[in-house]
């Protein structure tokens, strides 16, 4: 390790990867693990945790070692390095023994800054016997989270990687993840062996992405409405919790003119990875998803995330919507939600094969998700204060932008606990606001439903209205869905204050799903200001060089320069090599590849 201080470190951020300064607390990050500190870093998608291990890597002698799970981006990761001149490869299984070979003696020679590696090619016997032989920087665990086991991306071969710790104790290592709840930073740390590393735990807030969340009623069309009336000519990714829905979507998407691929674990491994690598390299691709989609796209652009079912959790509503606007400009958070999402998810959970101890917890984190989709609150402060971090109203969210009206629904209420309770507690919510409503159905008859007190004493309030009714009084916890064929409702001990009136209950106003103008305003925290025609006319040129380039190297477009550097580029019309070097996103080896064609294509339309 040779020496260094905080400006070799500003120094690089300047000079190679073409940033004018650090963000949030980047720089205390660096400079720990740069001066051999362990460090456990939790920071959101898009925070920038990258930096935080490839600048230590610059700084210290020897090549850094990343172990990431994300094999299919490797090749990605290390031609964005390449780009900006840093020497990095890869060890995985996708390539040839002889690859392999010539990677494993660049690491022996010390040819390397940065070598990735998937986890269980790291834990072979070879691979460990050749970083012993090896000068070894330090170690960076990415998606640190997989070392969760209650987290949906588990992974066992995490587990395993404390044994870096026992072979190389010498070395720090710095684990990062942008899962937040303190029960999984606890875990990470104690799996880990990083128990005495430094902690650097960032604000979880993404100010650039709105929020919201929207009653559904035709879930396709809905989305579809969304994307062409707000996002069109957009990179996103839509969400569906079924490969089949998945594959729907995207067909009924592609069918209405929007540029959609579907993406699950059930398509053969050869069409997922191409789609991957369109949705990545184009511009305006929908990616249709189910969650195996998306952990490490790293893609900066993406505008929006769209949910068509309930999440099972925050944690992992969190982990998607955060796949928006990792580039810092607007980008929504939009997802459809209805009853039948509860009566869905709550089915899936009591039909698992997992122990009740899993299942409560699974339950504890569905409710929380369904309080989310019904506060009256603004979004982003319950989202926040899920994670433990306080804040104010955003006016970033639908319910900051257009505040729900709530009223006092005690009386309603009352009449669809009674209603539940009429029938013994043995129906399901179609059944019940059928009761409610007074609706002559066979199943009522037959089950002389109609000769009830509770028969037809909500007929003024609409089935869309009682469901939505039903969704809240199941998110205040006054009900449960049994895990029985029929969804039945059932009352809980909580619904008995209500019912005798000793408690109130405040519901918000229901509002026909209706087309909501968009707000022009922009969020709080983003100064983007619009280009002039000229501006524009060069960011469309530059947006077609940047094509061409990236397809004659064979990388993703924003590998080579992002929107926001080539935003800037436009409006400073840069005159010379030394104009462009201050341009955020333009370090020494992309001036030196790039900047010729630059000048000359800007004095061309000057
Ligand atoms: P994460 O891994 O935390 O999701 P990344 O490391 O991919 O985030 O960084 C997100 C984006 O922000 C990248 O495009 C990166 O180049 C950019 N970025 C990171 N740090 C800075 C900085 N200090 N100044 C400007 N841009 C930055
Ligand atoms: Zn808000």
């Amino acid at each position: 390790m040779f020496a260094h201080d905080n400006n070799d470190a500003l120094h690089i951020l300047q000079s190679v990867f073409g940033y004018p300064s650090f963000r949030g607390q980047q720089a205390d990050i660096v400079n720990h693990v740069a001066g051999g500190g362990d460090a456990l870093v939790l920071m959101p998608t898009g925070g920038g945790k990258s930096l935080c291990y490839q600048i230590p890597a610059l700084l210290r002698d020897g090549v850094s070692v990343v172990v990431s799970p994300l094999i299919a981006l490797m090749q990605d990761q290390v031609d964005a390095l390449a780009e900006v001149g840093v020497k990095a490869a890869f060890l995985n299984s996708t390539q040839s023994f002889d690859e392999a070979m010539r990677t494993e003696r660049k690491v022996r020679n010390g040819e390397l800054d940065l070598i990735y590696v998937a986890p269980e090619r790291l834990m072979t016997p070879r691979c460990l016997e050749l970083l012993e032989a090896s000068k070894i920087a330090l170690f960076a665990i990415d998606e640190a989270h997989c070392v969760s086991q209650w987290g949906h991306d588990f992974r066992p071969e995490y587990i395993k990687l404390s044994v870096l710790h026992e072979r190389f104790p010498q070395v720090p290592r710095i684990a990062l993840t942008a899962t937040a709840d303190p029960q999984t930073r606890a875990e990470i740390a104690h799996r880990l062996q990083l128990d005495d590393a430094m902690q650097f735990v960032s604000s979880f807030d993404r100010p650039n992405i709105r929020y919201q969340i929207v009653e559904k009623s035709n879930g396709r069309k809905q989305v579809l409405d969304f994307i062409t009336e707000e996002h069109p000519g957009d990179a996103g990714i839509v969400y569906c919790l079924s490969r089949k829905k998945v594959e729907e979507t995207a067909e009924f998407l592609n069918a209405h003119g929007v540029a959609a691929l579907p993406y699950h674990a059930g398509m053969d491994m050869a069409t997922r990875t191409a789609n991957q690598a369109r949705f990545l390299r184009e511009d305006a691709i929908v990616m249709v998803a189910t969650i195996a989609f998306g952990m490490g796209i790293d893609k900066p652009d993406v505008r929006f995330v769209a949910h068509l079912d309930l999440p099972k959790s925050i944690e992992g509503y969190y982990q998607e919507t955060g796949r928006a606007g990792r580039d810092g400009a607007p980008a929504d958070a939009w997802m459809a939600y209805g009853l039948q999402d509860v009566v869905q998810q709550r089915r899936m959970i009591d039909e698992s094969e997992a122990d009740e101890n899993f299942k409560r917890v699974q339950i504890a984190k569905l409710d929380a998700m369904l309080g989310l989709c019904e506060t009256l609150n603004c979004r982003r402060v319950r989202l926040l204060d899920y994670f433990g971090q306080p804040s104010g109203a955003c006016g970033n969210c639908d319910t900051c932008l257009a505040p729900p009206v709530s009223f006092d629904g005690t009386v309603q209420v009352q009449k669809l606990l009674s209603a539940i309770y009429r029938v013994e507690q043995r129906f399901g919510a179609g059944h019940v606001i059928d009761v409610l409503r007074g609706v002559d159905s066979e199943k009522v008859r037959q089950w002389r439903h109609d000769k009830q007190s509770t028969f037809g004493i909500g007929s003024e309030t609409s089935e869309a209205e009682w469901r939505a009714i039903l969704r809240q009084v199941i998110a205040l916890g006054l009900v449960v869905v049994d895990h029985d064929a029929y969804g039945s409702l059932k009352l809980t001990a909580e619904a008995r204050p209500v019912l005798r009136g000793e408690r109130a209950v405040q519901l918000r106003q229901y509002q026909k799903p209706a087309k909501k103008k968009r707000d022009a305003a922009k969020p709080k925290g983003y100064a983007e200001s619009a280009l002039s025609p000229v501006e524009q006319a060069i960011f469309e040129k530059l947006r077609w060089w940047r094509v061409e380039t990236a397809r004659k190297h064979n990388v993703p477009a924003y590998v080579i320069f992002h929107d926001a550097t080539m935003r800037e580029i436009a409006k400073a019309q840069p005159a010379s090599l030394d104009d462009l070097r201050s341009i955020s996103g333009v370090g020494e080896k992309k001036l030196d590849t790039y900047g010729e064609e630059i000048i000359s294509l800007i004095a061309a339309m000057g």
